[in-house]
């Protein structure tokens, strides 16, 4: 039996590390940074993309270890947009430091990881979230992807190609409910009214937000959110499911959030 000590693993995520700076976008194209994002854009359709990722079983590192392919094959073909990748780098578990080191040692390994997959699920948005002790992080992400966006490799038509992606960052001062009220504000304007659920259960939706945000909330409101947004689950096309999965998203993961807004009458980070 083959036993690999750390030692004979190649280097991946750090193969560019500097001991003492971050790996600039020259440094890192010299590797062959960007030419995967270059190939893919030129060469392969985005399921395709999408299937190959899939197919490498590439994992996440924050313990879950849930296929990276997996999450995006819950972005089907026909979902509406605008479609959102985000990227977590908030490292909530205890003691952990993985992205954070990633950040400071090759930051654009990050983004074009990030790219490559939003093309895959054809996203036109892309979030990063951090948390807000990580303000060198912060800073660094916001530079990089600055200095990406002027070589080509972000915003309209990337590389010549027809693909388009906007990333920004979100840390610990961005209110999840005022994003989620904002998404929801917009997807209740361009409903077509068709069907009731979606007619009736966006505004719905938007209004009892809009009253948490302002302090007005009550403990009530949560379970009628929770239940409104099942309900648009019953509409007729895409739009109401792929309206509702930012409400299940804000309610999952940032219920503690949306419970402080209730019981401290105000925006906790206004
Ligand atoms: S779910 Fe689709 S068909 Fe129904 S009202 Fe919304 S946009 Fe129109």
């Amino acid at each position: 039996m083959n036993i690999m000590m750390p030692k004979d693993y190649p280097k991946v995520l750090f193969q560019n590390r500097k001991p003492d700076r971050i790996t600039t976008l020259d440094e890192y194209r010299q590797s062959g940074g960007y030419s995967a994002l270059a190939h893919v854009l030129k060469e392969e359709s985005h399921a395709v993309v999408k299937q190959q990722i899939l197919d490498a079983v590439l994992l996440g590192r924050g313990g879950a270890a849930f296929p990276a392919g997996k999450k995006m094959e819950t972005v089907a073909d026909d979902e509406p947009f605008p479609r959102y990748i985000v990227c977590n780098a908030d490292e909530m578990e205890p003691g952990t430091f993985k992205d954070r080191v990633l950040i400071h040692a090759d930051p654009h390994m990050l983004i074009e990881g990030m790219i490559i997959t939003a093309y895959g699920i054809l996203a036109d948005k892309g979030l990063i979230f951090i948390r807000h002790e990580y303000e060198s992080a912060a800073k660094i992400l916001e530079r990089e992807l600055r200095v990406a966006g002027e070589a080509g490799y972000l915003g309209q038509n990337i590389l010549g190609s027809e693909y388009s992606l906007d990333i920004m960052i979100f840390d610990h001062t961005t209110c999840m409910v005022a994003v989620t009220l904002n998404l929801i504000d917009f997807f209740a304007r361009e409903s077509c009214g068709w069907c009731t659920p979606c007619r009736e259960g966006l505004p719905y939706i938007r209004d009892l937000l809009a009253r948490i945000e302002a302090g007005e909330g009550e403990e009530a409101f949560f379970p009628a959110i929770e239940e409104m947004s099942r309900h648009l689950g019953n509409a007729y096309c895409a739009f109401a499911p792929g309206a509702a999965a930012p409400v299940e998203s804000l309610l999952t993961y940032f219920g503690d959030e949306v419970r402080e807004h209730i019981t401290q009458k105000k925006c906790p980070v206004k």
